[in-house]
């Protein structure tokens, strides 16, 4: 069975006063469940014990004149285990493509960080029928050879239902999530056992119908990530 993940992405929210609801969250954890947070990089270090941490993207270069930038070695030096990878809003906002999303999964496992390589259609492709498509091609170009379940995680976000409070129904995230484990386990030997997250406008009334499908294994959570009381039912309904 993959593994149960409940990760909190913070996006850029959080100063050191936001660490209590980390606390919080830490100490309600359940067990069973991979419970991650992936704060801004300035309160990586300073993120309580109990959690599992996450950096949210990184430069593909593992040191270097690249200002601004931050490398994979540097997010496990400050406690990080896990870094996003292609969230819709860094190809966006900073014009990732599949090849620079690839070369930062390379740069994560590197490190010796689990990859969460994210991926998603746009509201114009769904309703142009093309979300698996996309999805595939996004999965081909941005996954570099050697996935494993250690190593890799998949969060399906359609870009429409991020922030947007716009959660994909039950019915078109097991399509998607069924369609996308069919094409792990054909390329790849551990395609069965990499956990595959649904992201976007998770909360604590939708959690359990989300979790409860064959193929999703955990959340990739925003908004509902940046409490503890919104959190934490989140974490509990898988
Ligand atoms: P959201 O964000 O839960 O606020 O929709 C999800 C994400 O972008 O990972």
């Amino acid at each position: 069975m993959p593994q149960k993940i409940a990760a909190g992405n913070w996006k850029m929210n959080g100063t050191r006063a936001a660490l209590d609801e980390a606390r919080a969250t830490a100490a309600g954890a359940p067990d069973g469940v991979l419970t991650l947070i992936c704060p801004p990089a300035t309160l990586l270090p300073l993120m309580p014990a109990g959690l599992a941490k996450g950096g949210q993207a990184c430069h593909p270069a593992a040191s270097g004149a690249h200002t601004g930038d931050i490398a994979a070695p540097m997010l496990a030096d400050a406690g990080a285990t896990h870094c996003l990878a292609g969230h819709s809003e860094r190809r966006q906002d900073h014009g990732e493509t599949d090849a620079d999303v690839a070369a930062q999964v390379s740069a994560i496992w590197s490190a010796g960080l689990t990859a969460i390589l994210c991926i998603g259609e746009t509201l114009a492709e769904r309703e142009a029928g093309r979300t698996l498509d996309v999805l595939f091609s996004q999965l081909e170009g941005s996954l570099p050879e050697g996935a494993t379940a250690a190593n890799t995680v998949i969060a399906y976000e359609p870009v429409w239902a991020i922030g947007t409070g716009k959660v994909a129904s039950p019915e078109q995230v097991d399509e998607v999530h069924d369609a996308l484990r069919g094409r792990l386990i054909d390329k790849l030997a551990e395609g069965g056992e990499i956990a595959l997250l649904y992201g976007g406008s998770v909360k604590a009334g939708n959690a359990a119908e989300l979790f409860a499908l064959e193929n999703v294994n955990g959340g990739l959570v925003g908004g509902a990530s940046l409490t503890a009381d919104d959190f934490l039912p989140i974490a509990r309904a898988l």
